[in-house]
């Protein structure tokens, strides 16, 4: 049995509480590895590790710093293949997907190699007779990571990258799903020139993060998962003095305008509600089409093509999507189906009984496609995180605007028209954080943040970008005057300049 433990001061340690959980291939259903989850103690031996070296590594000159992200962009090229394999071994997402993970975590690491301009502060020359203004960007000191298992490379890369770029050390704590890709992540790191005790990698549960979140010695807390989880993250690390961003699920609908490309349309709902199997948190996981014709034209072709989705497991070169994570997912999106149908919506594509052949103990589900899904539905109000696509017509824009309006979550949304004005309209009224036009899956690139609205966020700074600078810094801002100014003597009114 494979035993992963913890990444402490650069090298793998065993685990010590005792306490493990099991991770899984879930094409086979086998369980493939044993791994320790963190006592308290073990936390703390990592927080004294990260806080020991941490001061180094923010005297380190920016350049240096941002060599070392230099040289673990080209180790992540060339160790590709294998990182991804790793990956899809874990997640179950077939192995080209796996690159994508990887390479838009990379992508972060190639954003931070700009860290000696990005960090730089400002200056005021002369904001008042010989006095100058400046404002540094200082870094908090320890941060944290705590992620979700559905994007097991790039989310970590989203934290740790601009976190240590900036000169903090980082506590990374992945999920128990998919923990071997953080554990090379790390190791390829030392590789390319980071001093121990900089990246830690705690494995660990709910005990782990509450112990996270409770620790003196760490001043940020950067979280992605479920809304619930976020939601109590962001309350326990807020009131616990530190800075917090914490991102939660989504609910994210594509409106299909009767002037749409239906073919275009149609195929970006394949590939955004069924890639990944539905498990991520910018898949579309409600179609609108506006007016019926417009409606009925849609289910013309997407019903075939969700019907031809190939399902296998990573090893499959030619499979569309691969099995969920878990079987208590497979179990829950299943319950859901069933539910959807019990609530009246139309099931026109049932994946319920799909059976992987050779793979009966994989955690596989079957495309399904509703139709006629309306608001008050347990499929529409929850999150189902599985191959499964809703469809809500609406009868005129408005109507189909007011649809992602008043959803709680609000991490992308996207419209499909030829209509300029339509889009225009719809990009400055919609209250999501990532909008697209013509564009199912609209994720930022690395140069930009991402981040959504509602009880998709909570916190005020985005991931990556120019937020992630902000966030992985404290702005400390000098006014100073040399000696003539002081000869005057003491002032006791309030200085202001006029
Ligand atoms: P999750 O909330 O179950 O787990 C996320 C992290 O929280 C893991 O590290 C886990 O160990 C920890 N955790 C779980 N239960 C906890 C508890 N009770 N107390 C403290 N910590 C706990 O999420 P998941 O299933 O791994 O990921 C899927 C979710 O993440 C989906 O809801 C998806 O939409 C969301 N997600 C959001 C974004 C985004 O940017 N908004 C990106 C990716 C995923």
């Amino acid at each position: 049995m494979n035993e992963i433990g913890h990444f402490i001061d650069g090298a793998r340690v065993a685990g010590t509480s005792g306490r493990t959980a099991d991770v899984f291939n879930p094409a086979t259903g086998q369980v493939t590895a044993r791994l320790a989850l963190a006592s308290a103690a073990e936390l703390d031996r990592a927080v004294a590790g990260a806080q020991a070296a941490q001061a180094g590594w923010a005297a380190t000159n920016p350049q240096r710093r941002a060599r070392v992200f230099m040289r673990f962009v080209q180790l992540l090229n060339e160790n590709m293949q294998e990182l991804a394999e790793l990956l899809s071994s874990e997640h179950g997402k077939t192995v080209e997907d796996s690159k994508g993970d990887i390479v838009r975590g990379l992508e972060v690491c190639e954003f931070v190699i700009g860290i000696p301009h990005l960090a730089k502060g400002e200056f005021t020359e002369g904001a008042g007779p010989g006095i100058d203004m400046y404002s540094l960007r200082q870094p908090v000191g320890v941060g944290a990571g705590i992620t979700p298992f559905n994007f097991p490379a790039m989310i970590p890369m989203w934290m740790f990258a601009p976190a240590i770029a900036c000169g903090n050390s980082f506590i990374l704590k992945p999920s128990e799903r998919d923990p071997s890709v953080p554990m090379r992540l790390a190791e390829l790191m030392i590789e390319a020139g980071l001093p121990k005790g900089v990246l830690q990698v705690v494995n660990g549960d709910k005990d782990a993060v509450d112990g996270i979140l409770a620790h003196p010695g760490i001043s940020a807390v950067s979280f992605v998962g479920s809304t619930p989880i976020a939601a109590h993250v962001y309350a326990q690390a807020t009131a616990n003095g530190k800075r917090a961003q914490c991102f939660g699920g989504a609910k994210n609908h594509m409106i299909i305008m009767p002037d749409a490309d239906l073919d275009q349309a149609a195929d970006a709902l394949i590939g955004a509600g069924y890639g990944s199997a539905g498990e991520r948190c910018m898949a579309i996981s409600v179609a609108v089409p506006v007016g019926d014709a417009t409606a009925d034209r849609l289910m013309e072709k997407l019903v075939p093509k969700v019907e031809a989705l190939r399902i296998g497991p990573y090893t499959d070169k030619d499979a569309d999507y691969g099995p969920v994570v878990t079987k208590a997912s497979q179990e829950k999106i299943l319950a859901l189906v069933e539910k959807g149908v019990a609530e009246g919506a139309e099931l026109k594509v049932d994946g319920r009984g799909f059976r992987m052949q050779g793979y009966e103990d994989g955690f596989f589900v079957g495309s399904c496609l509703f139709d006629r899904v309306t608001p008050d539905m347990d499929i529409y109000k929850q999150e189902i995180f599985g191959p499964v696509l809703s469809v809500v017509r609406a009868k005129d824009y408005e109507e189909a605007l007011s649809l992602p309006m008043r959803h709680e979550y609000g991490n992308g949304v996207a419209i499909y028209t030829r209509d300029g004005d339509a889009a225009r309209d719809f990009t400055s009224r919609v209250n999501v954080g990532m909008v697209g036009v013509n564009v199912p899956i609209p994720t930022p690139l690395a140069y930009h943040s991402f981040g959504g609205w509602k009880r998709s966020s909570f916190g005020d700074l985005n991931q990556h970008g120019p937020d992630s600078i902000r966030f992985w810094t404290r702005t400390k801002t000098v006014t100073s005057r040399w000696p003539s100014g002081i000869k005057s003597g003491a002032e006791f009114s309030m200085p202001v300049m006029r």
